[in-house]
């Protein structure tokens, strides 16, 4: 395994075992729940907007490993960007996991964690749902996500 990939498994263990960000929210502006039939990953994710800018973010639920490191992750890069540069992110990281963009780590930062993923295709869905979920929430969707 090379080092990078190395510190990229630790990304996702610390991420997994230390979510971050992981709590409901007492008042959100707007939640939504997502849910992957695959894996049986199952979270709502909550956003409190001030503006056009996410104030505050957090999930909850349960799943496994990569959706509950995703979601964290997701989390701590979203708070405090406005819905525009949101929606950015998330096209980065979907090309990602998808293996349609190299991960460039300093751009991505600890997204390129994510980009092992792509060559697990069962795995895309379970990374990529609390993002359906957060995009859903911004667009003020009223529909529940289900990655099928
Ligand atoms: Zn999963």
């Amino acid at each position: 395994m090379s080092d990078l990939k190395a510190l990229y498994q630790e990304v996702i263990l610390d991420h997994n075992r230390n979510p971050r960000n992981y709590r409901k929210m007492e008042n959100p502006d707007r939640f939504l729940e997502g849910y992957n039939p695959l894996c049986g990953d199952r979270y709502t994710v909550y956003i409190k907007m001030k503006g056009e800018v996410i104030e505050d973010i957090s999930f909850q639920g349960s799943g496994c490993a990569i959706s509950k490191a995703s979601a964290s992750v997701m989390g701590s890069l979203l708070k405090g960007k406005t819905r525009a540069e949101a929606e950015v992110i998330f096209d980065q990281f979907h090309r990602l996991v998808r293996g349609e963009s190299k991960a460039d780590a300093e751009e991505l930062g600890k997204l390129a964690a994510f980009s092992g993923v792509s060559e697990f295709p069962a795995r895309v869905k379970c990374a990529i749902l609390a993002w359906h979920t957060m995009k859903n929430v911004l667009e003020d969707k009223a529909e529940s996500v289900s990655t099928e």
